[in-house]
């Protein structure tokens, strides 16, 4: 009974000031939790499973989802994600968060006493699987909210969806997944189609903080492939062939000018890298042909097609003047992550709600990507870095994610939690009346 008179004044008292009450009337909710949600953490870390292969994680996911007594829990979406609704009583605009679930082909060592000895095939070998970007913590979190929303349903305005997103690092090769794939079975569709969405990531910050940047945050990611076609000839007689290797040598240096000479850097940073690059078999001979693979990082969808068109016309014309021909194919991972400038400043109130005033930091640019783009593309959306180091580790003193070392501190879990909870919750409230 305490817990809803307590969610009826959080909904009803206006912007700003139901925080704090709403602080004091769920504390014993968010303890009880705290627990349940190490436990669920620890589970998925010892059981990490890779991008579209989420099976285990999917079916706790689901008999969690399923004894909260939701409106209705889908499985299967996009391969292995699972979508719960839950209708509050009162109406009001429908709200997503959403929680990645995949792990990475990384051998984990951490030392933890749940560290994973989980293998798994990734694109035809077998590799090890470790949590090693944090989903494991993201998807303990996501259930953590569920349950805290789901109890105090009754005195809920609106609907709140809950997104359990497979392949967010990417789907093996030759399938597709991740957001992007639940957008197309219609996750942001029908009846009850989400208006806002949150989401957030386990981050090498103090632990506890939450970090946002206004407007773009995340870089948009595009995977960039080049062949460069020459003719094959003695090593000793170059002249005689089309050296492809000399050719893409000049390429490589010439794409770094791409950011520093041709495109308007006030509007943003860009990134080109060249990762991969084969050709040849020997020392005398001139190969035919080379090919490298890139990836190509930017802050703005007006830079980033320009950079594109720029690329294609640098990498060809370079070719032709010394006599091979390059082809260029772009590949897209995901467009730009950032916060809404307006629902932040919105939610800016729940945000030091959750975290404490103090914890709430604006962040750098991050050069890493997230598909959770494809989502704002259609739904105004806050994406929010939450701090997981070490007590007394500051940024960029631990390592990052993707490392074998990779560490989630469980004392942050339950700000994500209130995180979580708080912008479903206010964010009904604000926009029903
Ligand atoms: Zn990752
Ligand atoms: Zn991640």
């Amino acid at each position: 009974m305490q817990r809803v008179i307590s969610v009826l004044f959080f909904l009803t008292v206006p912007l700003g000031s139901y925080a704090q009450d709403a602080k004091l009337k769920l504390d014993a909710a968010f303890d009880a939790i705290e627990p349940k949600v190490i436990g669920w953490r620890r589970d998925f870390h010892e059981h990490p499973e890779l991008s579209n292969r989420e099976f285990r994680t999917a079916e706790k996911v689901a008999e969690h989802l399923k004894s909260l007594d939701l409106d209705s829990v889908e499985t299967n979406v996009a391969h292995t994600g699972v979508v719960g609704t839950l209708k509050g009583a009162k109406p009001g605009p429908t709200v997503a968060l959403r929680a990645d679930m995949d792990a990475l082909p990384v051998k984990e060592r951490t030392g933890l006493p749940f560290a994973s000895k989980a293998k798994g095939e990734f694109n035809g070998q077998e590799v090890d699987v470790m949590h090693a970007c944090g989903h494991d913590t993201h998807t303990a979190i996501l259930m953590g909210a569920a349950e805290i929303l789901a109890a105090n349903r009754d005195r809920l305005a609106g609907t709140v969806k809950f997104f359990f997103q497979p392949a967010e690092e990417g789907a093996p090769v030759g399938e597709e997944g991740g957001a992007a794939l639940m957008i197309d079975e219609g996750v942001l569709d029908g009846p009850d189609a989400p208006q806002a969405i949150f989401g957030l990531h386990a981050w090498p910050v103090p632990a506890g903080t939450i970090n946002y940047r206004p407007g773009s945050f995340m870089a948009a990611s595009d995977t960039l492939y080049i062949t460069v076609r020459g003719r094959q000839a003695h090593g000793s007689a170059p002249w005689m062939g089309v050296d492809p290797i000399f050719v893409s040598s000049q390429i490589v240096t010439a794409l770094q000018g791409i950011p520093g000479r041709q495109l308007d850097i006030t509007k943003g940073p860009a990134v080109i890298t060249i990762g991969s690059m084969h050709g040849g078999v020997r020392g005398n001979i001139i190969p035919d042909e080379v090919e490298m693979m890139g990836t190509i990082r930017t802050f703005d969808e007006g830079v980033r097609e320009e950079l594109h068109a720029k690329l294609k016309r640098t990498v060809t014309l370079i070719a032709e003047a010394g006599g091979a021909e390059a082809t260029v194919a772009i590949d897209s991972y995901s467009p730009v992550t950032g916060n809404d400038p307006e629902l932040l400043r919105q939610m800016m109130p729940t945000l030091a709600w959750a975290a404490g005033e103090d914890n709430v930091v604006e962040h750098p640019l991050i050069t890493g990507a997230e598909d959770f783009a494809h989502f704002q593309q259609r739904i105004p959306g806050l994406y929010l870095m939450l701090g997981i180091n070490k007590n007394g580790v500051g940024r960029g003193q631990a390592p990052s994610n993707h490392s074998p070392r990779f560490f989630g501190n469980e004392d942050a879990l339950i700000v994500g939690v209130r995180t979580m909870v708080g912008l479903a919750l206010d964010y009904a409230a604000q926009t029903s009346d």
